[in-house]
């Protein structure tokens, strides 16, 4: 669903897509782009919804009280972001893991968690610590571990042109930093098929 909303009467993210578009040589009245600039402007609303998103208030009433002390592990996460440099996508999949100290969060609650901060314009790099943070904040477990690997389509189309390469990040807080056999855990779980 989107969330988008003009943000006054009269958006000005239209007009400003439209001089755009002029600006590339295009002829805006043509009939194919003539909806174009209502479009790519809700179109970037939507994909940066995550400013306006607060984790622990989406999160809030889905964490649980919960003597369960084993790693949880949400992984295959797919996201789709935009790199703050070219405002070209990127996206992949990201594997999500806490060890609980009294508190666990409804599952469908950490690919949320990604998405907010996903829809905002970024770095793989700080996208993944963000959100670890956010994990460690809301539920204060023991650990975090996040692994975020994907296809930046800003090397894909244009610079180095490198075609099919991963990036991978990674960002362990608490015992997932601190201790081996945790992290060891952690990346067989995301191996494992
Ligand atoms: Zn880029």
């Amino acid at each position: 669903m989107s969330l988008y909303r003009p943000r006054f009467e009269s958006d000005p993210l239209p007009g400003l897509v439209g001089q755009l578009l002029g600006e590339l040589g295009e002829d805006t009245a043509r009939e194919g782009l003539v909806d174009t600039p209502r479009r790519v402007a809700e179109s970037l609303r939507f994909l940066t919804e995550g400013y306006t998103m607060d984790p622990a208030e989406i999160v809030g009433d889905a964490v649980f009280e919960q003597d369960y002390d084993d790693m949880v592990v949400v992984k295959d996460i797919s996201f789709f972001s935009m790199c703050e440099h070219h405002l070209l996508p990127f996206f992949g999949r990201a594997h999500v893991a806490y060890l609980p100290r009294g508190h666990v969060v409804g599952l469908s609650k950490l690919p949320r968690i990604v998405d907010i901060f996903a829809h905002r314009l970024q770095l793989q790099e700080r996208l993944t610590r963000q959100v670890a943070d956010a994990v460690q904040k809301v539920l204060e477990p023991a650990g975090v571990g996040v692994i975020m690997t994907a296809r930046h389509l800003c090397m894909e189309m244009r610079g180095v042109e490198k075609q099919d390469s991963e990036t991978v990040t990674s960002c362990m807080l608490g015992v997932f930093r601190d201790d081996a056999r945790t992290r060891a855990e952690f990346m067989e779980l995301v191996r494992a098929r």
